[in-house]
């Protein structure tokens, strides 16, 4: 869509979101270029803006879509897949016997169709800001190029970085040194408004102190932000204390890895004092619970950490790309967790998922607004085929959207102004292709595990 082009939603129940949250009904809502240029009523707007380009909405409900602050788009290929022997009985071993096969298994063009598969995942369930943590140890180089021409494709918003660690030796630690400085050096001579980066790293646990001296030194002329999973399980603050005598929140700030652009993923074994620290550096954490329950790592402490001033935003950790699944995940884990109906009500869900995120992604696109619809914001919209039984309100959104929506009712996705799904038909990708060649990769990934 170029600048000039104007696209008019009518007859949306459009529910804004965002610092002052409204819904309108009969609401009708104009893109023009890459943003919102006017939101209102549907006889306002279209007496406002009579040769606009028109895309009826018939009522269903339009929100803005979804961000996820922590993803591997490397992971679709696990979908299914056998693991002969003993069933892993502790996170250390989920690491070893399945994503540690799994990455060492994938090539280049495993890493793109991993990646688009993931992608079409996003579109169809309107999730358009994804934050990326790729490893693949047999293909590191020019791997972010082959995710980036996917996120391309797509259509969508993507930060992308490589996993730097220790566990395949010093050669491939250094790789993904490279990899990282290469893929951010590359967007810095070729900008996209729809790319980022950060500097990956995998967690504490597979990182020396040598190693993350070495990618501190490497960023300091590209000054990116890291990306890094943070005491996810119970293991890496042993093996950071039996290490460096700290815990893993202050051996990372004592490393030059915490800062107000740096994501600390998980940190379900962070203690008071790290909570503390993560507060002082401005850290963003982020919240995985369907990857936290799937591990059996634990529920990390979001409200306290929220009441210390923590920043926390909502990612899956390569579940499917559909935030209403995180969502509702968190809304029932830390009320069975802390056997307390009160805990994470669904307004705090809701500010997590949308206001939170779109803070986070402020890391990558500073001048883009995100999570929310209003006049000048980025043209991020779901429209969702839903028809509830019980009024709806701006103060009950929440619980809608946790109760009532379900993944079924995404029927139209635009990001950044252009319409990557609309009628549940996908514009950008080729669903049944890629679906037919990830078949035949994962197959052959699988033999090489
Ligand atoms: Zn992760």
């Amino acid at each position: 869509m170029t600048a000039q082009t104007q696209l008019l939603i009518t007859h949306a129940r459009i529910a804004t979101l965002g610092a002052e949250p409204q819904l309108t009904e009969d609401g009708a809502l104009l893109i023009q270029g890459d943003r919102i240029a006017a939101i209102g009523t549907t006889a306002e707007l279209t007496t406002q803006y009579p040769d606009a380009e028109r895309w009826d909405a018939g009522g269903q409900l339009v929100m803005p879509a979804a961000l996820c602050a922590h993803t591997h788009f490397y992971g679709a290929f696990a979908r299914g897949m056998g693991i002969p022997g003993e069933p892993a009985a502790n996170f250390p071993q989920i690491l070893e016997r399945l994503w540690w096969r799994l990455d060492k298994a994938l090539t280049l063009e495993d890493v793109r169709y991993s990646a688009l598969v993931c992608l079409v995942d996003a579109v169809k369930h309107g999730t358009t800001t994804l934050v990326d943590h790729h490893a693949s140890p047999n293909a590191i180089e020019g791997s972010m190029d082959v995710i980036a021409e996917a996120v391309g494709q797509a259509g969508v918003r993507a930060s992308l970085c490589y996993e730097v660690t220790d566990r395949d030796g010093p050669k491939r630690a250094s790789a993904g040194i490279a990899e990282n400085v290469r893929f951010a050096r590359s967007l810095r001579s070729k900008p996209n408004s729809l790319l980022a980066a950060s500097f990956g790293l995998h967690a504490s646990l597979t990182l020396s102190d040598e190693t993350l001296a070495d990618c501190v030194a490497a960023n300091q002329d590209i000054g990116l932000g890291f990306h890094i999973h943070v005491a996810e399980d119970i293991a890496d603050q042993g093996n950071s204390l039996r290490k460096s005598g700290k815990r893993v929140v202050p051996r990372l700030r004592d490393a030059g890895i915490l800062g107000p652009e740096t994501l600390a993923v998980h940190c379900v074994h962070v203690d008071e004092a790290e909570m503390h620290i993560l507060a002082e550096t401005g850290t963003w954490v982020t919240h995985q619970p369907r990857s936290n329950m799937n591990n059996a790592v634990g529920v990390a402490e979001v409200e306290q950490m929220l009441r210390a001033g923590v920043n926390v935003g909502l990612g899956n950790d390569g579940f499917s790309n559909q935030m209403f699944a995180e969502m509702k995940a968190s809304y029932l884990v830390h009320k069975l967790a802390q056997r307390d109906p009160r805990a994470m009500p669904g307004d705090l869900v809701l500010r997590i998922a949308y206001a939170n995120n779109a803070r986070l992604a402020r890391v990558f696109w500073p001048h883009a607004t995100l999570g929310e619809l209003s006049v000048g914001a980025a043209a991020d919209l779901v429209f969702l085929d839903y028809h509830p039984t019980t009024p709806l309100t701006v103060g009950n959104l929440p619980w809608h959207i946790l109760f009532g929506v379900e993944a079924s009712a995404i029927t139209a996705t635009v990001c950044a102004g252009r319409v990557l799904m609309r009628d549940r038909k996908l514009l950008t990708l080729d669903e049944e292709a890629i679906t037919a060649r990830s078949r035949e990769r994962a197959a052959e990934a699988w033999k090489r595990l």
